[in-house]
């Protein structure tokens, strides 16, 4: 089975995804966690995240992995917590935005899925363009909404920084302008994406919607 979760940035994806696939015994693919790596990847060998053609060389060649709890490996390595980093998050936009970067994390992320499906299991895909792109035919589609606001307040608690609320705010703004500005693969809310309004909702309460979205449409 193939579930898709899709939204803008700090919407809750990650939280969900990563609790949705194991109430389900499924993967967790998390999609953004591979753009980071290569954006992380590229800043150490002093590439400019500008240069499509050197990212999507980088990104065709690094040789990235999951741990079992779904955490992205780089080279064998963890990539946890470098990919988190301010200098990362400042740039993994404009790193995403090429082209070639995203062909290859495309590619990989269908690999993923198809040999967890084989396996016998599937996977829960998070991130922008999970719906849309990496998996059209997705048996699940979600797409999770949350103002601006409300995000930025997530994000800097869970850093245990709540005075940063208001500068997440602008940078999740800036975020979503250039994701959803792209040419390539912008953050779409698809057609047959079932919306969760997370403002109103606990994570509790939105997992136990999405469990039972996937519960009724397991193949
Ligand atoms: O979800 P996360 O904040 O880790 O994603 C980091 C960035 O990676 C996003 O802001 C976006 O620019 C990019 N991304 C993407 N496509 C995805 C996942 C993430 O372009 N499927």
């Amino acid at each position: 089975m193939i579930i898709a979760i899709d939204g803008p940035a700090a919407s809750g994806k990650s939280t969900l995804a990563r609790a949705l696939a194991r109430r389900l015994g499924l993967t967790f693919l998390d999609t953004g966690a591979m753009y980071r790596a290569v954006t992380l990847a590229a800043l150490e060998r002093n590439l400019s995240p500008a240069e499509g053609a050197e990212c999507a060389a980088l990104a065709a060649t690094l040789r990235l992995g999951f741990d079992p709890e779904g955490r992205v490996l780089i080279e064998g390595e963890a990539g946890e917590p470098a990919i988190r980093s301010g200098e990362v998050t400042r740039h993994v936009s404009e790193v995403a935005a090429h082209s070639g970067v995203r062909r290859a994390l495309v590619e990989a992320q269908r690999a993923v899925a198809a040999a967890a499906v084989e396996a016998g299991g599937g996977v829960v895909a998070e991130g922008r363009d999970t719906t849309s792109v990496v998996f059209p035919e997705a048996d699940l589609k979600v797409f999770l909404l949350a103002s601006p606001a409300v995000r930025a307040m997530r994000r800097a608690a869970e850093e245990g920084r709540p005075e940063l609320a208001s500068a997440y705010e602008a940078d999740l703004a800036r975020r979503d302008a250039h994701d959803s500005q792209r040419a390539d693969s912008p953050l779409l809310e698809v057609e047959d994406a079932v919306r969760l309004d997370t403002d109103t909702l606990s994570p509790e309460a939105v997992l136990d919607r999405a469990a039972a979205l996937a519960a009724a449409r397991r193949p």
